[in-house]
């Protein structure tokens, strides 16, 4: 891996310098970049309009593939597909696409594993491995793409990790899959969803981007997001509200508050009572969840009547709320759990 280097994650500016470094004019970076970020090849013979020696000098320094597919389970219940990815060092990663009316959307990876040691959650189970580079979270966004042959409109980052404590990668992510001259996502299609590193929303509100902000609340109070996350215990609930509303500010972006119902956890009316009066008056949305149990976990999801009264209480007074669908609940839905069982049977 050390001798052999990852060219997705060349800038344009970068890829010019190196072409000409190399002897070759400018305009040969920009027909590579589109050929990579654009049409997305995986060979680079396919670069047909690049002078074979030029090619060659290529494929000798560096690779296409940052991730390549290992597994592909897709849903007969629904629309959802979901992946294994592995890295060149032996990372394994999971993504998902899910083909809607208006469009495939990818919820992706932002790390190898995560630290944040959510209560709930099977990607954290075995700790962080490594953050994940600007170019493999493009490479599932392009394996996607190219694996069913469906343009991506919708992108969230909302897999394994969490994408602030990977921030600069991230970053140059959302600013390479927007660039026009790759494949030209909108921001405003694209979510960011944070367990509440309050420091890092201010950073990311001062970025001035058009991409919607979710928060992982799960819980109206600190007390009870104490015992199902830890991250709590360094952020409190009025920092990460300051925070949002420091956001708002700055973006004119309505901000999306996740919250996984949890039976006998977080999903009494006086959650959602207290939900209501945290949220009042901000331009916000919640998305409730009905959460996907993780086998080596305790909890267990809230029963769908409760889960619907909860949802009426915050929209009787007048706080958006919906209902997020379950989605491919035959393929180890909850985020982490193939990977976990992937890497058990592989012995890991
Ligand atoms: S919910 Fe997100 S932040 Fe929490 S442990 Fe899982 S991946 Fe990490």
């Amino acid at each position: 891996m050390d001798d052999y280097r990852d060219i997705l994650s060349f800038t344009i500016e970068e890829l010019e310098k190196y072409i000409t470094d190399a002897g070759y004019p400018a305009f040969r970076a920009r027909q590579i970049y589109e050929w990579l970020h654009r049409k997305l090849v995986s060979d680079w013979d396919e670069m047909t309009n690049v002078p074979k020696k030029l090619r060659e000098l290529l494929s000798g320094d560096y690779y296409i593939l940052p991730l390549c597919i290992k597994e592909k389970l897709t849903s007969v219940i629904d629309v959802t597909s979901k992946y294994l990815m592995a890295s060149y060092d032996g990372g394994i990663i999971e993504s998902v696409a899910m083909k809607y009316s208006y469009g495939m959307s990818v919820c992706i990876s932002s790390q190898i594993g995560c630290r944040m040691g959510c209560r709930f959650c099977a990607s954290t189970l075995l700790g962080l491995e490594r953050n994940l580079t600007a170019s493999e979270m493009l490479s599932q966004v392009y394996n996607i793409q190219r694996d069913t042959g469906v343009r991506v409109d919708n992108i969230v980052i909302m897999g394994i990790g969490e994408p602030f404590d990977n921030y600069d990668e991230v970053l140059k992510f959302i600013r390479m899959v927007t660039d026009a001259d790759g494949l030209n996502i909108s921001q405003r299609n694209i979510t960011v969803s944070t367990c509440g590193l309050a420091d890092r929303i201010y950073d990311f509100a001062d970025e001035e981007l058009a991409v919607t902000l979710a928060i992982s609340l799960h819980a109206p109070d600190d007390a009870i997001r104490k015992t199902i996350m830890p991250v709590a215990g360094r952020y409190s609930i009025d920092e990460i509200m300051e925070a949002c509303r420091y956001f708002i500010k700055k973006t004119g972006r309505r901000v999306t508050f996740e919250y996984t119902l949890i039976d006998g956890v977080n999903d009494s009316t006086e959650c959602a009572a207290g939900l209501v009066s945290l949220l009042r008056g901000m331009l916000c949305h919640v998305n409730l969840i009905a959460l996907n149990s993780v086998k080596e976990r305790d909890c267990r999801s809230s029963a769908i009547q409760n889960i619907k009264c909860f949802e009426k209480y915050l929209q009787k007074n007048k706080i958006n709320a919906t209902i997020r669908r379950g989605m491919g609940k035959d393929i180890d839905a909850a985020c982490g759990q193939l990977r976990k069982r992937y890497l058990n049977s592989s012995g890991k």
